[in-house]
């Protein structure tokens, strides 16, 4: 039998690959990582958590403005302070990632900080040193990066990865996109009082959300003073003077300070050396892998956004820990895809979890579902001046009204759909949700409270 230096490779020290590592270390395994960047991934060092403070940091300008409907009088002219919030975010996110070195090193786990590449299917390379490692198992779990089209002028835009380093923040900015980090970010350039356009192909941001939740969508980023641009495409980015001028396919064109594409991520496997060891890929770079994050090659696994099935940290911690399950404990577990709760961190937020209404008539019927809804302003709201509202939408299947879909968009819907997500994947019926008492006054009570859409 061939020796190798490890049990278990792992090309990422993100989410999948940190878990992963963790898990195998605790096990005993002779576990190795292997990380271009810093260890903690696009969650911890260029996505989530980062996102999510400039998000807080946003809402507070918000409430400064709204705490005088409820007496408080702001005398002060608040002034938004961006190099000292980014500068708060990036300590933050330092101190997270010493803290995944931190479980790495607890675990017994080496960690190597270079890039690795396949020579073949049991050894890799780290390409600074030149060292060459070999390996029983290897874990993919490198993650994706930004991706944009390829327009003239494209060098000029920046991606969410340098967004969140700007030296100073512009006084406009064009955001181009419709998905969750283009919506993210022009909410969050808006809220530092940027004059936000967000320019998109289609005609409803979200592709893929229920459609009434797109149609709030829309709606949200337009009260909070974004203006949104619909049906149209970036054809080139020219530089005018300090800033820049972006033309359209329909022959309009935006004058900005920064251009921000938020136009999807692709897997980050080339030059991976994929190839050498046989592994198959997809037209998009992905790993093609089966339902135990295996890849085509016996010994090769991979989890995470590299693999593109449902591109959320809290999926690559799962696959993560299935895939150690499978490999070393006897106990061939695959993760379960369906019914993944997610939030998008608008402002105010948008949470969803199982069928939209559309998927849901499509896959059963439109006379085997049940529609129940709600659209109303907060109680908080009254009085601070938001125009903000709160949607709720709650779809049944079946003579037992089994809940199979939950659409909010409003207050705290990122908290609640994660506590909904649950009566989703347990399979309760709008029954249960019916003979659950209110705790009054919520927004939240709405939910067990719905009625038939009329
Ligand atoms: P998305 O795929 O969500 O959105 C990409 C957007 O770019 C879409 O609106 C798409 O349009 C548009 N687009 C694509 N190609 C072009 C083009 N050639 N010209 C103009 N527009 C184009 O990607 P994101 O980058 O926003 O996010 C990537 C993934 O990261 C998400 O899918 C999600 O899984 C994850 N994520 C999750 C977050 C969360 O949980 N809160 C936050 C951020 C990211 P169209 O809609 O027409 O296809």
């Amino acid at each position: 039998m061939a020796e190798y230096d490890y049990d278990l490779f792992i090309i990422g020290a993100g989410s999948g690959g940190v878990r992963s590592a963790r898990l195998a270390g605790q096990l005993g395994k002779r576990v190795a990582v292997a990380e271009e960047s810093r260890p903690g991934g696009t969650c911890v060092v260029r996505g989530c958590v980062p996102k999510k403070y400039l998000v807080f940091g946003a809402e507070y300008g918000k409430s400064v403005k709204q705490a005088e409907g409820y007496g408080w009088e702001v005398d002060a002219n608040p002034r938004f302070n961006w190099p000292k919030l980014r500068d708060a975010v990036q300590d933050e996110v330092s101190r997270l990632s010493g803290l995944y070195a931190g479980i790495l090193e607890k675990n017994c786990v080496d960690f190597f900080t270079e890039r690795a590449e396949f020579v073949n299917a049991h050894k890799i390379r780290l390409t600074t040193s030149g060292k060459e490692i070999t390996a029983e198992t290897i874990l993919v779990a490198v993650g994706g990066r930004p991706w944009m089209p390829n327009l003239k002028g494209a060098e000029y835009a920046i991606t969410s990865d340098e967004a969140f380093l700007l030296d100073r923040l512009p006084e406009r900015v064009l955001v181009i996109g419709g998905g969750y980090i283009a919506c993210e970010f022009a909410g969050i350039f808006a809220g530092f009082g940027v004059k936000t356009v967000q320019a998109y192909r289609g005609s409803k941001y979200l592709k893929g959300f229920d459609e009434d939740v797109r149609d709030r969508a829309n709606k949200l980023q337009d009260i909070n003073g974004i203006e949104n641009r619909f049906n149209v495409s970036p054809k080139e980015i020219t530089k005018v003077g300090g800033g820049y001028k972006v033309t359209f396919d329909d022959g309009t064109q935006i004058g900005t300070d920064l251009v921000m594409m938020a136009t999807g991520r692709r897997p980050h496997t080339a030059g991976l050396g994929l190839e050498k060891a046989g592994v198959e890929m997809d037209d998009l770079g992905a790993v093609k892998v089966d339902e135990f994050s295996q890849s085509s090659i016996k010994n090769i696994y991979a989890v995470g956004d590299v693999t593109n099935r449902v591109n959320l940290t809290p999926v690559a911690i799962r696959e993560g820990a299935a895939f150690i399950e499978t490999l070393f404990k006897d106990n061939p577990t695959a993760y379960d895809h369906s019914d993944i709760a997610s939030a998008v961190f608008t402002q105010p937020p948008i949470g969803s979890v199982g069928y939209s209404e559309t998927d849901a008539a499509a896959k059963f019927g439109a006379d085997n579902i049940h529609v129940y809804q709600t659209d109303f302003r907060p109680m908080k709201n009254i009085l601070n001046g938001s125009e903000h509202r709160i949607f709720m939408k709650l779809i049944t299947m079946g003579n037992n009204e089994q809940v199979i879909g939950i659409h909010m968009v409003g207050d705290y819907s990122g908290e609640l759909i994660q506590v909904l997500g649950i009566t989703v994947k347990a399979g309760l019926t709008k029954a249960d949700f019916d003979r659950t008492c209110a705790v009054h006054p919520t927004l939240a009570e709405e939910i067990v409270t719905l009625t038939l859409r009329s």
